[in-house]
């Protein structure tokens, strides 16, 4: 007998007919003898209803007041599915009870919309597991130390049930979603792609951070720091498909390096297209020139990715680095209204329509000449690289967002990604 946690994604509690194909699934693994908890989502789209009835009233909900009076609407979307979950099983003759985050209790900071989870109450959830009953906790949500009903930020619900299974020490947190597992990169652009059957954790916590959106990286994190072993597969499987068969489907995220050392240098290509570029020119170059622009940026609340200074001439320097491009347009405004005067800068420019694409792979650490192989590549289909940044498992170019697709897909060919995995 195991303690499994599975987690349900929106799509897969999409509608009634949906959820009770969940339903038929857990029973299957509660009859095969295991405990299980489920963490589902709200049904599809309904925390985008939810919070667009918010915006409806109040379009820019910025105070603390109004932040906590959206954790309190949006947290109802997964109240309603846990119960409706809870009520397809009882239908089936499977006992089951659904708890909120503050019924468990989920205990969270108070930063709404953001939370992060800082322990979980597992005795109730334990009673219930022994009485041989289904628990069925929210996703997304917990209550702070006040009593105020908060969430963990869009697709939390990957979060919570990774700190479900950590408190439980759960023997898996299988993630069920509406692919079958990590891809060597996104399927839409290169069909070739194919499913990775194991990742490791390292890989997966790069791709999830390079705009892979299987997992929310939070998730990844939460599983590394506990060691939660965790699998990405599909709920879109029959749900009566064998229960071995299943246990062994999807993509696993490990935590043996060595296994993985054998394998292709690199794992996958990550792209994310949510970035922009801002350049700060003719900057003086002295002491204190990166904190004084970076610092002004940290202090707007901006992140900064990738960042590159240049040498100087005649003791000026350029500088350059990415933002997120919802914050370009403040990034402008502050590096020109207040950074280029107080640095004496010469001017300050943008391009918002750049891409980062990455390779990642454990295998670089113990392979040379990868990056050059990457940067090969790019060149042959004459794409121009402006940023460059590394760490020891993964490359990560800036290019222009129109070659995005193209560099992709020959960077997945040119790290043999295209072929069939060996027997
Ligand atoms: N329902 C929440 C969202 O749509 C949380 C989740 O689905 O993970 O972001
Ligand atoms: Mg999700």
């Amino acid at each position: 007998m195991a303690l499994i946690v599975h987690k349900y994604g929106g799509t897969s509690m999409g509608s009634t007919e949906r959820i009770r194909s969940v339903a038929q699934r857990v029973a299957k693994w509660a009859r095969a003898g295991h405990q299980i908890v489920v963490v589902p989502s709200a049904m599809s789209g309904e925390t985008n209803r939810l919070l667009g009835l918010a915006k409806e009233l109040m379009p820019q909900a910025d105070s603390a007041e109004a932040q906590r009076e959206l954790d309190m609407i949006a947290a109802t979307g997964e109240q309603v599915s846990v119960g409706l979950l809870a009520l397809a099983l009882q239908a089936q003759g499977q006992g089951a009870v659904s708890y909120t985050g503050w019924q468990v209790p989920v205990k969270t900071d108070s930063a709404y919309t953001k939370a992060r989870i800082q322990s979980i109450d597992d005795a109730r959830i334990r009673a219930d597991l022994d009485a041989g009953r289904v628990v069925i906790v929210t996703g997304f949500q917990g209550i702070d130390s006040q009593g105020h009903i908060t969430t963990l930020g869009r697709g939390g619900s990957d979060t919570s049930a990774v700190a479900v299974a950590a408190a439980m020490k759960a023997d898996e947190c299988l993630i069920y979603t509406d692919v079958d597992g990590v891809y060597t990169t996104d399927p839409r652009i290169v069909p070739e792609a194919r499913r990775l059957a194991t990742i490791s954790f390292e890989e997966m916590l790069e791709m999830a951070s390079l705009g892979s959106k299987v997992l929310q990286i939070r998730s990844v994190e939460f599983a590394g720091k506990y060691r939660v072993p965790m699998r990405v597969l599909s709920s879109f499987t029959p749900w009566d498909i064998d229960i071995a068969e299943e246990a062994r489907s999807g993509t696993l995220i490990t935590f043996e390096e060595d296994e993985k050392m054998e394998q292709a240098v690199v794992s996958g290509i990550a792209f994310n297209r949510d970035e922009a570029k801002v350049t700060v020119l003719g900057v003086p170059d002295r002491p204190g020139i990166a904190y004084s622009i970076l610092g002004a940026v940290a202090e707007a609340n901006i992140d900064v990715d990738v960042i590159i200074q240049n040498v100087s001439h005649d003791g000026k320097t350029d500088f350059s680095f990415t933002v997120h491009r919802n914050d370009y347009h403040r990034v402008l405004d502050l590096l020109n209204n207040k950074v280029a005067p107080s640095t004496g800068a010469a001017s300050v420019t943008g391009d918002p329509k750049i891409c980062k694409v990455s390779i990642v792979g454990i295998g670089m650490k113990s392979h040379v000449g990868v990056a050059a192989r990457m940067f090969r590549t790019l060149s042959e289909e004459g794409i121009n690289i402006q940023m460059i940044s590394t760490s020891e498992i993964k490359t990560s170019v800036v290019i222009d967002e129109k070659y995005m697709e193209l560099a992709v897909r020959a960077l997945h060919k040119a790290f043999d990604l295209d072929a069939p995995l060996p027997a």
